[in-house]
């Protein structure tokens, strides 16, 4: 069997690569073994102009978000889905001494003023936040329901006989200038997008990866009416069946999809010092994020196999990251176009690691 791309990973990567090659006309077939934990499934799909402590404006927001708008959308109407929320943030100052900031910001830096709205005092905040110092709103917030998204680009593949369940090994690959032979399938291209066990990948030992693992848990909170994706630390994001994500933790060092009774004290010691309201704790996951070491994601041919690529690195910002970036990396290989410097091949390796 030929096809123009084989894509290993069926997260946010290698999914919304394989709907975006498809719907610009390549065929393209999906492999996963489907016994892992998914990064994609466990995120909260948050996206967010304005983040950090530092309340810094994220890298590309002004293309990102009208880019993703616009997949999502066409997605949906396409796979007759509901994945893609609008929701103002609500950012809660930790202190007194964080409202200059936000003012500096709006004072300093006229493209902020896109992006951030107004400033809510203590009594003005949802019922059920205890926040003296108050808060911000941000504009241009929502989220992405990345469990409904991957179920519905699932049932397409299956439909179109798209995805093969199996793990592609490396090793397993016959690999020329022009193609990639893997069992029966010759690719003109294969994609890897293979979440945090990329670093098991003979072909990307040049990269230094910092994957951070994450917890989160899912809440019952009856008494907090409010579509505001609360932050402080942690965020509180509205979800599905009036339930809401809460989380996450950071982890660098113990790499795995286990849950821990740490991680929920963490999450649950961060919520109780401004939630003031009662809660029910109804499901807690952990995966793993796909870092880079210099946080941008990697989207780009690698440099001595142009038959392989790779579509990786999306930390937090999958949801921003997977639409744009596969449309990129689909434009480079088939037109030479060139791909933001920061997610090529060249701005990761690092030869003195090989
Ligand atoms: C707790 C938590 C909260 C998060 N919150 C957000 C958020 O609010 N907003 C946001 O945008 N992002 C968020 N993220 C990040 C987001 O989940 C990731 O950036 C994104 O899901 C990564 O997608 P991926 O496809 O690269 O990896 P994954 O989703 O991990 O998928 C990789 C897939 O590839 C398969 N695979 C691996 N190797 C092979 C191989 N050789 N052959 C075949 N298949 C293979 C694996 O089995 C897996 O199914 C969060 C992550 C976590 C952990």
């Amino acid at each position: 069997m030929q096809v123009d791309y084989l894509i290993a990973g069926s997260g946010l990567a290698g999914s919304i690569f394989a709907y975006c090659a498809a719907e610009a006309g390549y065929t393209v077939k999906v492999v996963d073994p489907a016994t892992a934990t998914k990064a994609s499934e466990v995120a909260a799909g948050i996206f967010n102009p304005v983040t950090g402590k530092r309340m810094v404006k994220s890298w590309m927001a002004e293309e990102l978000l009208p880019h993703a708008k616009t997949f999502y959308k066409q997605l949906e109407a396409q796979l007759d889905l509901k994945v893609y929320f609008e929701r103002d943030s609500l950012r809660l100052f930790k202190d007194e001494t964080e409202a200059p900031l936000y003012q500096k910001r709006m004072d300093e830096f006229p493209d902020y003023h896109a992006f951030l709205g107004p400033v809510l005092s203590g009594q003005e905040l949802p019922a059920g936040i205890n926040n003296p110092a108050g808060g911000f709103t941000i504009k241009g917030s929502g989220w992405v329901d990345t469990s409904a998204l991957l179920r519905g680009l699932k049932k397409w593949m299956l439909q179109k006989d798209l995805l093969v369940q199996d793990h592609i090994n490396p090793d397993d690959c016959e690999v020329e200038a022009n193609s990639v032979l893997w069992k029966n399938i010759r690719a003109r291209k294969l994609v890897f997008c293979e979440g945090f066990t990329v670093d098991k990948n003979p072909y990307f030992q040049g990269i230094p990866w910092r994957h951070a693992k994450g917890e989160i848990l899912t809440l019952e909170i009856p008494d907090l009416c409010t579509d505001y994706i609360i932050n402080k630390g942690l965020f509180i994001c509205p979800h599905a069946n009036d339930t809401f994500k809460v989380g996450a933790t950071y982890e660098w060092d113990d790499l795995d999809c286990e849950i821990t009774a740490e991680g929920k004290e963490e999450i649950l010691t961060r919520l109780d010092a401004f939630l003031d309201c009662d809660y029910k704790v109804i499901n807690h996951e952990a995966a793993v994020r796909p870092i880079a070491c210099d946080r941008a994601p990697i989207a780009d041919l690698h440099h001595e196999h142009p038959a392989i690529g790779i579509l990786n690195g999306f930390g937090s910002k999958g949801v921003l990251y997977a639409p744009y970036f596969s449309e990129q990396l689909i434009a480079h290989a088939e037109q030479g176009k060139e791909i933001e410097e920061r997610a090529t091949f060249k701005n990761h390796w690092r030869p003195d690691l090989v």
